[in-house]
């Protein structure tokens, strides 16, 4: 967010300073599924996922986990989490991050266009795999409302998904296939932005913590970082996961809890997938890099607790396993833990934050950071710089808590 948003602030003319605590593109954008895909761009809180969050709280192998702790403002989140999976709320919401995330999917493409090659960018579709076909049934209702938002789909038979993806061997009833959407290598993505970022003159100063932060209303602020002060007209919090605690530091509210969940990356398989797959019963992601195959999943909601728990890293290879051609005992390069930034309504948070001063907030992304992050950068901007906005900021208002 932070990177995108650098980018087309630059481009306007802004003198901009990206202070990174880390290095640029090693949080949750570092090693995310990868996906840019509009057909599957909605708010956490989802009414279809009540009835089985309970019996998934108890369960250590499910796909979703609501940590207990009683602590007033993670209770008061879970909250406003649980008020939002009202149907009409999740309607809204989709609609508005279906929009965001179209347009953000063309404005990657046109990165991809500027540097051939750079991020692995192909527009080859996502496959939605059903393994029961009561879930393969009801999905259609979900299918109905996207295709509503201008997504084109086709039902394919199980036939069908064996002749036309044969890296699916394992046993389906059939699959939804999205053919507009695409898939990337999510850091080298980051990394491909934050190099036009430059080129359009932002400065980027990594290893620079931002650790306490004076002055209020519409006057500079003063940032206090690991490497010396700082002085700034204007403010972009685009902090992911951890942007409570820069709200902590500028007084205002802004409940971004941490939602884990893990990728793994693998040899390719045999054979290698030539698009996106979704595993929908074990949600698992899949996505097929040129060397090396991908697979994402679980989403636990545990603040910014980042221990790796083993038992649910095994589900999520498991589940691919039984579904793709991974050999006996692939040889796992890399397990990734990432924290999901999430709002208690599962809206991002794009603009003015609340107080009308200088600090604008583009953060609680979600599942939804890269697929929606260069629409995310150019609304941010164009909302600081006066212009008229190419999408309604309404949804997304930074000032709503
Ligand atoms: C397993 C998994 C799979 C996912 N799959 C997808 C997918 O397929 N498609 C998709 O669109 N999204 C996906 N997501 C979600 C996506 O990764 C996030 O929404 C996105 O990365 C959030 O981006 P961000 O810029 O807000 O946060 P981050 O990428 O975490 O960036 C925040 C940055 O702020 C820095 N920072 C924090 N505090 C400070 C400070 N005090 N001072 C200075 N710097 C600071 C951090 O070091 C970090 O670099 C997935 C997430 C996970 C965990």
């Amino acid at each position: 967010m932070g990177v995108a948003c650098a980018r087309e602030l630059a481009l306007r003319g802004a003198a901009v300073t990206v202070l990174e605590r880390d290095r640029i593109g090693r949080g949750c954008s570092y090693g995310n599924a990868g996906w840019l895909t509009p057909s599957l761009a909605s708010p956490l809180p989802n009414p279809a996922m009540l009835p089985k969050a309970m019996q998934w709280m108890f369960n250590p192998e499910s796909p979703l986990y609501i940590q207990p702790r009683l602590d007033p403002s993670y209770l008061r989140w879970l909250a406003g989490f649980l008020l939002s999976t009202r149907k009409a709320k999740y309607e809204r919401g989709t609609e508005a991050l279906v929009e965001l995330c179209r347009a953000s999917v063309d404005l990657w493409e046109e990165v991809a266009k500027r540097a051939p090659g750079s991020f692995g960018f192909e527009r080859h579709g996502l496959l939605a795999v059903y393994e029961k076909a009561e879930s393969f049934e009801a999905a259609r209702s979900s299918v109905d409302f996207v295709a509503r938002r201008g997504i084109r789909w086709e039902r394919w038979t199980a036939d069908e998904v064996r002749e036309r993806e044969p890296a699916i061997v394992g046993k389906q009833v059939g699959g939804y296939f999205y053919p507009d959407d695409a898939h990337c290598e999510p850091y080298r993505a980051v990394t491909t932005l934050a190099a036009e970022a430059r080129a359009a003159g932002v400065t980027f100063v990594e290893g620079a913590e931002v650790f306490g932060i004076s002055g209020s209303g519409a006057g500079p602020r003063m940032l206090k970082t690991t490497r010396g002060d700082v002085k700034v007209d204007r403010l972009v919090v685009a902090t992911g996961p951890w942007s409570e605690q820069l709200g902590t530091m500028l007084g205002v509210r802004l409940p971004v809890l941490g939602a884990k969940g893990y990728s793994l990356l693998l040899p390719r398989a045999n054979p290698h997938p030539t698009r996106s797959i979704y595993l929908i019963e074990r949600k698992v992601a899949v996505n097929p890099h040129a060397d090396a195959l991908r697979i994402a999943g679980t989403l636990e909601i545990v603040r910014n607790d980042f221990s790796i728990n083993a038992r649910r890293v095994d589900v999520i290879l498991r589940g691919a396993k039984a579904m793709l051609n991974l050999g006996d005992s692939p040889v796992v390069r890399e397990t990734w833990r990432g924290l999901r930034p999430c709002t208690p309504d599962g809206m991002p948070l794009i603009g003015r934050a609340r107080g009308g001063g200088e600090v604008w907030l583009a953060t609680g992304h979600q599942m939804t950071g890269l697929k929606t992050a260069t629409g995310t950068g150019l609304l941010l901007a164009q909302l600081m710089s006066g212009e008229t906005p190419r999408f309604d900021p309404e949804p997304f208002r930074a000032d709503r808590y």
